[in-house]
């Protein structure tokens, strides 16, 4: 963000250094009451009604009031500007986009199957074609995009926006991801792994909210968790955090994607439930294996309830780890409901210290939605911070 440049140390420097983090502050908590902005950015209460004042007369932030623990309270939250905002949920398969406005509300999807083998060029070409595209089937401008989130089926390294695993997904490795795709829609741009964006999503509004703890698993082709720690998403410093796929569960098994032998991903993963079905005619993604056990199929039932079951020793380990308040099971393969999630909860009681007797295993409280909204949230806060960047290195 471009900071507004007073010669260091003076008193308008400390101005402008205090705006800088009571808006940081807004951008990462959305709305907060004006009490909780002091706590949180450990200035004065004074000090923050007088800033919050200010940027209120320059229209960077709102206030309303309202009621805090039964006592009278200032609300601030940054200002809302109209414009668009855009999700590309990349899967190994497939890519969803979502354009929506600043309200969250979606104005136009779309859902395009991928090659086995894409690469990033030749697809973030394309996503940025369809975006504009979209754009237009809703009769808006490239200039009212505000800002884009790359969702990733992989772990991407927080501070090079790179994939931080190489070799998880080929052909797009090594490359700075938000820069590429900036270059073709000039906007801010974030870059996610889509099991992050998932937790955020849960614990703002879906089945986390209230959690310390949270834990978000993501089941389809990869199968990846985002973890919330006293409410902050932990990506580990190099972005590895959560790579619950990659548990080990059996040292002698099939060779997986990463190198190593026996990974969660090797028997619950996307690919080791269709190989199961190789050779059946009708059965080619998963999809189509969510389609059979739906309509009551026994062998693609039996399926991903073995799938639950593995994922479940999983999960135990998370929980004798962290100690969740929830795990929130999501992604393609949760669409079957209680067929995944009985198993789950089933090998937690038996392999979790004290039956992890206080955690919560649920369904997504997003209709299966997390992921993109998250991605949604993400960018409206990267639209929000570069408003107010310009706003603030303006003035
Ligand atoms: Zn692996």
């Amino acid at each position: 963000m471009a900071r507004p440049s007073a010669p260091p140390g003076s008193q308008a420097s400390l101005r402008e250094a205090n705006r800088q983090r009571i808006v940081d502050a807004l951008t990462t908590h959305g709305s907060l009451a004006q009490i909780e902005l002091a706590d949180i950015t450990g200035l004065s209460p004074a000090t923050v009604s007088n800033i919050v004042r200010e940027l209120a007369a320059a229209n960077i932030i709102d206030t309303t009031f309202g009621s805090r623990s039964g006592r009278r309270a200032v609300h601030v939250s940054l200002s809302r500007q109209d414009g668009i905002v855009a999700a590309l949920g990349f899967s190994a398969r497939s890519l969803d986009l979502v354009l929506a406005d600043s309200a969250l509300t979606t104005l136009a999807e779309r859902h395009v199957p991928l090659a086995a083998d894409h690469r990033y060029d030749r697809e973030l070409d394309r996503a940025a074609l369809l975006v504009g595209d979209m754009l237009e089937g809703v009769g808006a401008q490239l200039s009212e995009l505000l800002a884009v989130t790359l969702s990733l089926p992989v772990p991407v390294d927080p501070d090079t926006g790179r994939l931080a695993v190489p070799g998880l997904m080929p052909g797009w490795d090594g490359v700075d991801l938000a820069a590429s795709l900036r270059a073709r829609l000039d906007v801010p741009v974030i870059v996610e792994h889509g099991a992050t964006l998932g937790v955020l999503a849960e614990s703002r509004a879906g089945a986390a909210v209230g959690a310390r703890v949270a834990v978000y698993v993501t089941v389809g082709h990869s199968i990846g968790s985002g973890i919330v720690l006293d409410g902050v998403p932990f990506r580990g410093p190099r972005g590895r955090a959560g790579q619950i796929g990659h548990v080990t569960l059996d040292e002698q098994g099939a060779i997986c994607r990463c190198g190593n032998r026996g990974c969660l991903e090797t028997v619950a993963g996307g690919r080791a439930l269709l190989e199961l079905f190789s050779g059946i005619p009708g059965i080619t993604r998963l999809s189509d294996l969510i389609a059979e056990a739906e309509s009551g199929d026994a062998g693609a039932r039996r399926a991903i309830a073995d799938a639950g079951k593995h994922i479940g020793v999983a999960v135990a380990s998370v929980a004798n780890l962290l100690d969740p308040d929830v795990v929130v099971i999501g992604g393609e393969l949760a669409r079957t409901g209680e067929t995944l999630l009985a198993p789950v909860r089933h090998a937690v009681e038996r392999a979790a210290l004290d039956g992890a007797r206080d955690l919560q295993i649920v369904g997504s409280g997003l209709d299966g939605r997390a992921e993109i909204t998250g991605a949604l949230l993400a960018a409206l806060h990267a639209a929000d911070a570069s408003a107010a960047g310009r706003v603030l290195s303006a003035g």
